[in-house]
């Protein structure tokens, strides 16, 4: 069995522990136990050989109580449906911590991009689309990017879903390159959110950034948004990583120069041959596993799920991890996690800012008027630091684990909504949904 075939049913039981101390009706965490829309498609596709493949993809709307469902769409070869569902239940949670109206959605293609032309690429997504259209909308499902998918992909997918409905519908999904309809600071939002969740651990624990070494596994969008914006404010980046291995340098890294040499090569570790990135030249080849272990003041898995296992978790040393990626920590390893100590900042608000900037978009898409850049980061920054706020408290008050506060936080949420329709429960299932 893989990693990612029970992966649903492990994140779901994070709900048990948060439940005593959240005000929610116990039959409503009953239904958050399931995802409440799958959808699973065959994509076929003329590849520029002329020949035909087909592929797989998924749609998930996890719960869509507090609005309509929200999630990004993976390509990856390892999408896996359990993957995609507990993605979109991690989004409604993530979205009710957020204090955002929208539920939790998720999608995925089993691909291997690397492997796709542009041309291909592009004939995938618009095909994805096609088999998607009468599952998705503004107001009731609305996709975004996530690994391996884009701003381009996100272009796409508008302009084929606009053609479908012959309506233009920049709302229907976020993260659009600006020009179509994207907002301005959406494309570092998620690192961005992250580093706001640093600061105010910085501010309440005194932390001088020069003294605060980092690691960052995983240095696409939202890895190297976080570790540039902690090195610009002085924080010690000492090792990097993506899919092919990691960097050590215990000084520290120029994170402006490792971006560079990351778009022009494409890799971390081609950077030291080629020499033209000189300032790194000098650092020390390590593997992915390695760079969890290291001796770290903080350390910021940024890439897949299930990296810090019940396996490896007894050898983890940062007393403070950051988990931008969603899912990087299994259950068993945040019970070994907890027994040591370790303050975890949990995916479902450290990861936030990107589902934030989105609904910016959405908002902005809607009322057909566009911010500033100033603008979106401030009201990133007031949503980000306000609740971190509240999960921090209610950490401190209840003196639990920050993961459980933060599903309490998004349990209270959803169960106030629930609350308030009143005679809800005693309308069985199906007559209560929505959509
Ligand atoms: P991305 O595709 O831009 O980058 C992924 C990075 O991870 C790449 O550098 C890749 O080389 C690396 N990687 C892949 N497999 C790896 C492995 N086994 N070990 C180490 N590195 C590996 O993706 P992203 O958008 O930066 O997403 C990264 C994580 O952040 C994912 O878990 C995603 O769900 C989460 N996330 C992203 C956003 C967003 O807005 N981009 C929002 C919320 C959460």
């Amino acid at each position: 069995m893989s990693d990612n075939e029970h992966l649903f049913q492990d994140a779901i039981r994070r709900l048990d522990r948060a439940l005593q101390h959240a005000n929610i009706d116990p039959e409503a965490v009953e239904r958050l136990k399931f995802p409440k829309q799958v959808l699973q498609v065959s994509i076929p596709v003329r590849m520029d050989d002329g020949s035909l493949r087909i592929f797989t993809g998924y749609r998930v709307r996890h719960d869509d109580t507090l609005g309509p469902t929200k999630g990004g769409i993976r390509y990856h070869p390892g999408v896996h449906l359990s993957e995609v569902q507990a993605l979109a239940f991690w989004m409604t949670c993530k979205c009710a911590v957020a204090g955002l109206p929208f539920g939790g959605g998720k999608g995925g293609v089993i691909v291997d991009p690397k492997e796709l032309s542009r041309m291909e690429l592009e004939r995938l997504t618009r095909a994805f689309v096609a088999q998607i259209a009468d599952f998705i909308g503004p107001e009731t499902d609305v996709p975004a990017p996530d690994v391996y998918t884009n701003a381009m992909i996100m272009g796409w997918m508008m302009d084929e879903y606009s053609k479908i409905h012959r309506v233009h519908s920049p709302s229907v999904i976020t993260g659009k390159p600006v020009p179509l309809g994207g907002s301005l600071g959406r494309e570092d939002a998620t690192g961005r959110g992250a580093y706001l969740c640093v600061k105010e651990l910085e501010r309440r624990r005194g932390w001088q950034p020069a003294e605060v070494r980092v690691a960052v596994q995983g240095f696409g969008n939202a890895g190297q948004h976080v570790a540039r914006l902690l090195h610009a404010d002085g924080y010690r980046i000492v090792a990097v990583s993506d899919s092919r291995g990691g960097i050590f340098k215990p000084e520290g890294f120029d994170i402006p120069s490792l971006i560079r040499g990351k778009h022009e090569t494409r890799q971390l570790r081609a950077m030291y041959c080629a020499g033209s990135v000189c300032e790194i030249v000098d650092a020390a080849s390590i593997s992915n596993q390695e760079l969890l272990e290291l001796d770290v003041d903080l350390l910021i898995p940024a890439a897949l799920e299930n990296q810090i296992t019940g396996e490896n978790a007894g050898r983890i040393q940062a007393p403070v991890i950051i988990e931008v990626a969603n899912g990087p920590i299994t259950g068993d390893a945040d019970e070994v996690l907890n027994r040591k100590g370790t303050l975890v900042v949990p995916d479902i608000l450290a990861n936030a800012g990107g589902v934030t900037v989105s609904y910016f978009e959405w908002v902005q898409n809607r009322a057909g008027y566009s911010w500033t850049l100033d603008e979106v980061r401030e009201r990133l920054r007031e949503i980000m630091s306000r609740q971190f706020g509240v999960v921090h408290d209610l950490m401190q008050e209840k003196q639990i684990d920050m993961r459980t506060a933060a599903y309490s936080v998004a349990l209270n949420r959803l169960g106030a909504a629930i609350s308030s329709l009143g005679t809800g429960r005693f309308f069985a299932g199906a007559d209560t949904e929505r959509t």
